[in-house]
């Protein structure tokens, strides 16, 4: 029998974030991620942005990114092993939200409120500001931009495979094999059963299986409300040479960052359902680049009417369905010692590190101590009080 102490299900920056914080911390005892994957060809990490940005909300959310903003500008030493530094590259660009809507704007002055409260630095402008600051974006129909110039982007494997060498080199296994199914007895989870015949026996389970943490909360019979929702990204160069941008959101869901010498982004469909779809450079994804996502390109920033799309890809949002906001904490009121943090939609790179060691402090000391969480937990999904963004998310 295999036996450990904490396990965690799903080894990407999720999991391996927890392992982290576990595995410094010195009283996690044998800590093992069970992961499917380890190239990660399927996980959602390795196909994100890498986006990190205070423009929430919620003052949980911008907590969460304003620990993780310090703590990648320094992970490449923090995270160094031996010689080897991941390499995360953080870009410093900003990140400007753009609202094209009356409403919309109104909801961004109040956002803008709570955020300058938690100590944000953003900048509230109107469509004439915005483009003096960035000439190559369109002002037409844009009612109110709020620009935050210390966030930026990061390049997530690098985050991932930082958090998980670091891990290692802490004490923490990585196995690899695919949870099928776990034995629960009376008040907690005792053994995990994997693909191989393995069988593990665990103190403490964490579900950290990004848009499979669904099917994977189920093999304890526990029922949350998070799927796989499929999202496209697209990457394309540009004729003609385009300033320094920020990374763009607006109110059509488009988001746009520069990569490389040339461009990524996309624009969220709401015509598929919730489930896997790994079809992402052909039939309905490259089809809806040119009816709807190329337009919205163009509306925003007009040189793009000019572009070549060279690759479409895309990965599985981890989607809360209940209010689309992260789940993190205990997930089953009988079960005490199954935990999950997922559902974070398109901010599970930027929270990473402030879900980590949350996870951690709730195993080792009973209950979020830095930074309480607790609002972002399964109570409000029992309890039928969603507890959403507002605004652009
Ligand atoms: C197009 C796109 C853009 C994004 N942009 C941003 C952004 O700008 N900023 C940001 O913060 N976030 C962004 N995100 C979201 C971010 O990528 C995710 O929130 C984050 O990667 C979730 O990480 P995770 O470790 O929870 O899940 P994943 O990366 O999906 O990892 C889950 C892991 O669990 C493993 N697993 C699953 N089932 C089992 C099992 N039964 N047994 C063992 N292992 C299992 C899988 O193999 C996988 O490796 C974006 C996402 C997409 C799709």
């Amino acid at each position: 029998m295999n036996k450990a102490d904490i396990i965690i299900i799903g080894g990407a920056i999720t999991g391996s974030s927890a392992a982290y914080f576990l595995s410094k911390d010195g009283r996690a005892g044998r800590v093992v991620v069970i992961e499917t994957d380890s190239t990660y060809e399927r996980a959602t990490t390795p196909q994100a942005a890498g986006g990190i940005r205070q423009l929430f909300s919620r003052p949980e959310n911008i907590a969460m990114s304003q620990f993780g903003l310090p703590f990648y500008q320094t992970f490449d030493e923090d995270m160094a092993v031996e010689d080897e530094t991941p390499g995360v590259n953080f870009r410093f660009k900003g990140y400007l939200f753009v609202a094209t809507s009356d409403n919309e704007a109104e909801i961004m002055r109040s956002n803008a409120d709570v955020q300058t409260a938690a100590g944000a630095k953003v900048e509230l402008m109107d469509g004439t500001a915005m483009q003096a600051r960035f000439p190559s974006m369109s002002a037409d129909d844009v009612k109110l931009a709020c620009y935050s110039s210390d966030d930026g982007w990061i390049e997530p494997s690098a985050a991932l495979w930082g958090f998980r060498k670091k891990a290692v080199s802490l004490g923490a296994e990585y196995v690899q094999g695919r949870v099928m199914g776990m034995d629960t007895e009376g008040t907690a989870v005792r053994r995990l059963h994997l693909e191989s015949g393995d069988v593990w026996e665990a103190g403490a389970v964490i579900n950290a299986a990004g848009p499979w943490a669904g099917e994977v909360a189920a093999m304890a019979g526990v029922d949350v409300p998070v799927a796989p929702m499929s999202r496209a990204a697209y990457f394309w160069r540009c004729a003609e040479p385009v300033e320094d941008l920020p990374l763009i959101k607006d109110d059509h869901k488009l988001f746009i960052r520069a990569e490389g010498d040339g461009f990524i982004g996309g624009a969220p469909t709401f015509e598929i359902k919730p489930g896997f779809n790994w079809d992402f450079d052909r039939g309905y994804f490259a089809d809806y680049f040119e009816k709807t996502v190329w337009p919205l390109l163009a509306q925003r920033v007009p040189k793009f009417e000019r572009i070549k799309l060279e690759r479409t890809f895309g990965g599985h949002y981890s989607e809360n369905l209940f209010d689309a906001n992260m789940i993190i904490g205990r997930i089953s009121k009988e079960i005490e010692n199954l935990y999950m943090a997922a559902g974070f939609s398109g901010h599970g790179i930027m929270h990473a590190p402030a879900v980590g060691r949350a996870l951690a402090e709730l195993i080792l000391d009973g209950e979020f101590k830095s930074l309480d969480l607790t609002r972002l937990g399964m109570q409000r999904v029992w309890d039928d009080t969603p507890y959403p963004e507002l605004g652009i998310k």
